[in-house]
């Protein structure tokens, strides 16, 4: 009998070297990691598919290691092992709080961190986190390896600089010197999508970026500058607001997004005061 699933196909290769071979000789496929992002698409029709690269048997892709002083987090690294580690906790606190807020236990004992950066989202809560941190994203093809600064991945909403034939391996996270903080505003506590969410280091040059206020993730290098300077933080706020493209959706106005985005810079700098 034909089911809504017969048209699909699921390749689950065994390992890295074999997805990728697959990736390339046997594309368009769509990776699959914890697909809680693709199963909406699925049931809302909005699905990349209908041929899917199963990534969850490439067991090395999970996992939070150091090479040197950068803490390595594999692509398949869940929310819920990010928020167990105590690595994660100690040195990027602010990823393991941005994970505690994800979803639902559910969501975050199968969303991946690989994932939440490969959808894109301009809500996604990793990523204000990961571009603060400075952090690399370590894309992996069949022709070797690439590694490319978080400012850079995103061209616009929803698009990155990944390839079809390539994929996620590792998120690379430099020592973070400075107070960190992050704070996500959405309409409850859990299964929220963000309708601002800003994290934040307060290092001697301050680096803050957002989400949800924007086609993609942004750093406001303006107000980085008037921090950096001790600019009275009002004049800070007015460059913020500028700085951001807030819209208007069905989870908040832009003025609202506006008028919190300038309330969190606030809060930030007089909590890591
Ligand atoms: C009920 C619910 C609540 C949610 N709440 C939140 C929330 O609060 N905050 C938030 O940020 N998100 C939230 N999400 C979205 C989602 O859970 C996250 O984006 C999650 O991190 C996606 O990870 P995944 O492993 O499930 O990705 P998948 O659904 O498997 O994949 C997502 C996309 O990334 C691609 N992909 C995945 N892994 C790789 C890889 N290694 N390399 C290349 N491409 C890859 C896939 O092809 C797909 O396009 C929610 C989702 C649901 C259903």
């Amino acid at each position: 009998m034909a089911t809504a699933l017969s048209r699909l196909a699921l390749l689950q290769p065994r390992t890295l070297d074999e997805a990728l071979r697959v990736l390339r000789d046997e594309g368009p496929l769509v990776p699959l990691a914890g697909c809680t992002d693709v199963y909406v698409g699925l049931h809302f029709g909005s699905a990349l598919g209908p041929r899917f690269l199963d990534l969850q048997g490439l067991r090395k892709l999970r996992g939070i290691r150091v090479r040197g002083d950068v803490i390595v987090i594999g692509a398949l690294t869940t929310y819920a092992d990010l928020v167990a580690s105590p690595l994660v906790r100690r040195r990027l606190p602010i990823l393991a709080e941005a994970s505690r807020w994800v979803g639902s236990p559910q969501i975050q004992n199968r969303g991946t961190l690989g994932g939440n950066v490969a959808n894109a989202s301009p809500a996604g809560d990793t990523l204000p986190v990961l571009a603060v941190a400075q952090a690399t994203v370590l894309l992996r093809s069949v022709d070797g390896a690439r590694r490319v600064p978080f400012d850079a991945f995103y061209t616009g909403y929803r698009q990155t600089v990944m390839r079809p034939d390539e994929l996620i391996v590792a998120i690379e996270v430099p020592p973070v010197e400075g107070r960190q903080w992050f704070r996500k505003v959405g309409t409850r506590a859990a299964q929220a999508i963000s309708k601002v969410v800003m994290a934040a280091v307060r290092a001697p040059a301050p680096r803050v970026a957002l989400g949800s206020v924007a086609p993609t993730v942004v750093r406001v290098p303006l107000t980085e500058a008037l921090l950096a300077r001790a600019a009275p933080i009002e004049e800070a706020q007015q460059a913020l607001v500028a700085e951001i493209q807030p819209i208007d959706d069905l989870r908040s106005t832009a003025a609202y997004r506006r008028r919190v985005a300038a309330n969190l810079l606030a809060r930030f700098w007089a909590e890591t005061a």
